[in-house]
């Protein structure tokens, strides 16, 4: 599988222009001729790739493309699926979709291979779509189903349960003893095998779909402390919203929530995460003369957070004292404060000998024994931690698993990667090492753009004094910023 995959890479890297071959692709709705249209579809080898907004128009899904047209968010009723450019991962929502082949631009356009891409579309699209390779053709028949899926947004407190509907119909809903709801639609038609399948989620214990003669019913079962507490109805389009508040009944009034959302929006536009490494009982890399890591790091960290916050980024921090925190916990905390970008500041150490210089880490696995070395150096901090059941090794295998969901932000990761050594290098004249990929537990599981900072060798005399001077450390500080409002500025 593996090698199919870079021959069909190369052979797309390698072609000439020339060969690409341009046609149509008719997609016929069944019920309803007047929709029925074409797109256009390139012909590459063997394979047939597709513009993907246009094929989202036609299909009538919204899409939305961020300004360098890196990434594309098709909303479907029940998901919104992200398609990042270079990447063969496709984000729903919390699940992992992948195709053979990543999407790719060439100019303007943005092609995804055809039969993959509706492969996927179709999993989640409230129609059925059937694609016929052989043509191509693709048929779009209407929803045999009027409830199709839900979707949740869930906030600390409050989840929501939506449920999109094909059509308006009826809904009754009936309280029940252990704070559940049981939503009853009278003659609606339910996909019951998409509701069983849902996951779980904050405050909801289950959910429960059933078809019967008379309509589809739905049951929600709540977490314990958990409640049902109002369902709204929003005719256009078709949707009912349930909602479930936590323990203590402690639900905001409906303006407080608008508030508090449209505080967190503003909030999550540019929260930068910074995490000082090690902490506590891990002391991390100790230098000739006795220095800390954790210490050095914090420092930086706290330097890097005022620096940024009068730039007017707002930041959060994984630790902002001396305590130990687990891998695992620091990465949960930069996905919940919906942070953008997520830095983790080391220094770097070897056992023997001396070197000099500033590099930077994204998560990849690592392609050269140097760059293994030092995340298993980084690594090592699991010794310190309780549970260390959760990390498995970083085998090649176990590691594709893991970065899945980082592979999408694996681009932007090494282009904030090359700004922070390139600032840092010159701006300090540190030796730039410039920018490597390892596999490090501390970024596995960030879903956002992440670096690991290894700012200059602690274990080396003459660097290890630099790194104790404030000058220094508010340098490094202030290049880090520079860095980070760059990129951020390409990213907007
Ligand atoms: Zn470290």
């Amino acid at each position: 599988m593996r090698h199919l995959l870079i021959i069909l890479l190369i052979s797309i890297s390698f072609n000439p222009i020339g060969s690409f071959a341009y046609d149509w692709m008719p997609i016929e709705w069944m019920n309803d001729p007047d929709m029925s249209d074409s797109v256009r579809i390139v012909r590459l080898d063997h394979q047939v790739l597709v513009e993907l907004r246009s094929l989202a128009d036609r299909l009538n899904i919204d899409w939305q493309c961020t300004k360098t047209g890196e990434r594309i968010r098709l909303d479907l009723p029940v998901r919104s699926l992200i398609f990042t450019a270079g990447s063969p991962f496709v984000l729903a929502d919390k699940e992992l979709r992948q195709m053979p082949l990543p999407v790719e631009r060439q100019g303007r356009d943005v092609l995804a291979p055809v039969e993959p891409l509706i492969a996927v579309l179709a999993e989640f699209y409230p129609g059925e779509l059937l694609f016929d390779p052989s043509l191509p053709q693709l048929l779009v028949s209407p929803p045999r189903h009027d409830l199709f899926g839900v979707r949740y947004d869930v906030e600390p407190g409050c989840t929501r349960v939506i449920i999109p509907a094909g059509r308006l119909l009826e809904c009754k809903a009936e309280p029940l003893p252990d704070g559940g709801v049981t939503l009853f639609f009278p003659g609606g038609k339910i996909d019951t095998a998409s509701f069983n399948r849902e996951w779980v989620v904050d405050l909801i214990a289950g959910l429960m779909a059933e078809q019967t003669p008379e309509g589809a019913s739905i049951t929600l079962k709540p977490d314990s402390g958990a409640m049902f507490c109002d369902v709204e109805k929003i005719t256009d389009p078709p949707l009912y919203c349930v909602e479930f508040t936590g323990s203590g009944g402690m639900g905001l009034d409906r303006e407080a929530q608008k508030r508090l959302d449209a505080e967190k929006d503003a909030w999550a536009l540019d929260v930068v995460v910074i995490d000082p490494g090690h902490g506590g009982k891990d002391p991390g890399a100790i230098g000739p003369t006795g220095l800390y890591e954790k210490d050095v790091v914090l420092d930086v960290g706290l330097r890097l957070k005022k620096t940024l916050e009068q730039e007017g980024i707002r930041t959060v921090m994984t630790r902002d004292r001396d305590i130990f925190i687990p891998l695992s916990k620091r990465t949960q905390i930069a996905n919940n404060s919906g942070g953008k970008l997520f830095i983790s500041l080391h220094c770097n150490a070897i056992q023997h000998g001396r070197a000099y210089g500033v590099e930077t880490y994204f998560l990849a696995p690592a392609k050269t024994e140097r760059a293994m070395k030092v995340a298993l150096l980084e690594n090592s901090v699991i010794k310190f931690e309780e549970s260390q059941d959760q990390y498995q090794d970083l085998t090649e295998e176990n590691y594709i698993l893991l970065t899945m969901a980082q592979a999408s932000f694996a681009r932007e990761s090494e282009q904030l990667a090359g700004m922070v050594v390139e600032d840092i290098s010159a701006g300090l004249s540190l030796k730039d090492r410039g920018v490597d990929q390892a596999g490090f537990y501390v970024l596995i599981g960030a879903s956002m753009p992440s670096v690991l900072v290894e700012m200059a060798f602690i274990s080396t005399k003459s660097e290890e004094k630099k790194l104790r001077s404030k000058e220094f450390r508010q340098q490094l500080a202030d290049q880090i910023c520079a860095a980070v409002l760059k990129f951020l500025q390409q990213m907007k």
